[in-house]
């Protein structure tokens, strides 16, 4: 169990672009960094796009107002200043901008922790991922549930063998909160449903990057060989943008996987499931009930697991924040994230080279990662849902060479 007490010698100095008044998920940052007082402080922000709301909403915050900026780049160069500046921005802006201000922070040697989906193209990821690399950087990616004690439960059950040989992997986000048409669309579903700012996706990247995420913490020991994706766009005025998604995977060691993602999923509140189905038991947990984890083994009453309870895994308990007795949710999650994350910065900063090969946190690869997915996604459902190979994303050399061309 953890209760919050310090893990590094002392809390980082944390900044927020994005995430302000009107942002959907800036206060689950603000939930992840701050739930313990012993990992970051909120010292300077430019929150939202409209400066004067930002500042507003920043007061409010309790951040002093010297350090609230209008923009990103006056933040950064304005904290270059200070010799208590800023190490570390979160990124809780539209897809389009986190290449660009990713860029800017690492450039001037601060440390980044941006949403998903990471970057459009896997060439700016591995871009960005050698610029860190040679800046003594950590670039953190926010996938919410995967610091949930259940999910890591269900990696040491994998892990241990208890399910046998994975073969059946079904993965499931779906909503129906754009289940109408976009004529009065706030500004978040807004840039989501145009390329330009979304990008190549919008369920895939939305909601997809997280099911594919978590479903490769549960079976790191499984590559995808080949997936073929089905993607539409039930509301017209979405396309190319797909609103439904229907992905197929088959994995190296001969398992199947089928993955549904969709915002049309009408009358459905929102709802991930994940079920992993190996040659002797299987798994089961979905956000909705996540203080509980189904396990079923072959011929035997089907068991459920609670959250906290001595019977789990290390792993499992070690991330426990609440206790068998109350819920453990989102929000535990995402403060488990961003201590790894300021674990894996310190470490950084002090060149610890030994706990960071076996510190586990979602960094630039698993950020990567989402961004090869997506990009196979797109190659299969474009060229009429075919099977393609997984490893065929353009590599950074050929994307330079089609760009130059
Ligand atoms: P949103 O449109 O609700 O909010 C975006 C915020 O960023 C607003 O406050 C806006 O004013 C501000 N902003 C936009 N451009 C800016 C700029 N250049 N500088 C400063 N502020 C700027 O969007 P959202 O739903 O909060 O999504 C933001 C990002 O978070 C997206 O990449 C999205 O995919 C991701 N997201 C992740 C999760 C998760 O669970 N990890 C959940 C929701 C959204």
């Amino acid at each position: 169990m953890y209760n919050g007490e310090k893990r590094i010698d002392r809390p980082l100095r944390w900044g927020m672009v994005g995430g302000g008044r009107t942002g959907q998920v800036g206060y689950k940052h603000r939930t992840g960094a701050l739930r313990d007082n012993t990992a970051y402080r909120l010292v300077c922000g430019a929150f939202d796009l409209d400066a004067a709301r930002g500042r507003d909403f920043g007061l409010n915050l309790g951040v002093a107002e010297d350090r609230l900026y209008p923009d990103y780049k006056t933040l950064i160069a304005e904290e270059a200043k200070r010799e208590d500046g800023v190490e570390v921005v979160t990124i809780a802006t539209p897809n389009f901008t986190h290449y660009q201000i990713t860029r800017a922070c690492l450039e001037a040697g601060l440390h980044v922790i941006c949403e998903k989906p990471l970057f459009f193209t896997v060439a700016e990821c591995e871009e960005i991922a050698a610029l860190a690399e040679a800046r003594g950087l950590i670039v953190g990616v926010t996938y919410g549930f995967t610091g949930h004690p259940l999910v890591r439960q269900m990696a040491a059950m994998v892990k241990k063998g208890m399910l046998g040989e994975i073969r059946l992997v079904d993965l499931r986000y779906t909503h129906g909160f754009n289940a109408g048409d976009d004529a009065n669309a706030s500004e978040a579903q807004r840039w989501r449903t145009d390329p330009r700012t979304s990008g190549p996706t919008f369920v895939l990247g939305d909601i997809g990057t997280h099911v594919h995420y978590l479903s490769e913490i549960v079976l790191p020991h499984m590559k995808i060989e080949r997936l073929l994706c089905d993607r539409q766009s039930f509301i017209r005025s979405r396309a190319p943008l797909e609103d439904n998604a229907h992905v197929l995977t088959h994995y190296d060691n001969g398992a199947v996987g089928r993955l549904w993602v969709s915002s049309v999923d009408a009358g459905n509140m929102g709802s991930q499931r994940y079920r992993f189905v190996g040659s002797k038991a299987a798994v089961e947990w979905t956000d909705s009930r996540p203080d509980q984890l189904i396990y079923e083994v072959q011929g035997e009453p089907v068991r459920i697991l609670h959250h906290g309870m001595p019977y789990l895994e290390a792993e499992s308990l070690d991330l426990d924040r609440m206790g068998a007795l109350h819920t453990e949710g989102l929000g535990d999650s995402w403060a488990n994230i961003y201590l790894w994350i300021a674990q894996a910065i310190d470490a950084k900063s002090r060149g610890d080279a030994a706990f960071l090969e076996t510190h586990h946190y979602p960094g630039i690869e698993a950020g990567t990662e989402g961004v090869r997915w997506l990009e196979a996604c797109v190659r299969s459902a474009d060229a009429g849902s075919t099977w393609v190979d997984y490893d065929q994303a353009p590599t950074r050399t050929e994307a330079t060479e089609t760009q130059d061309a």
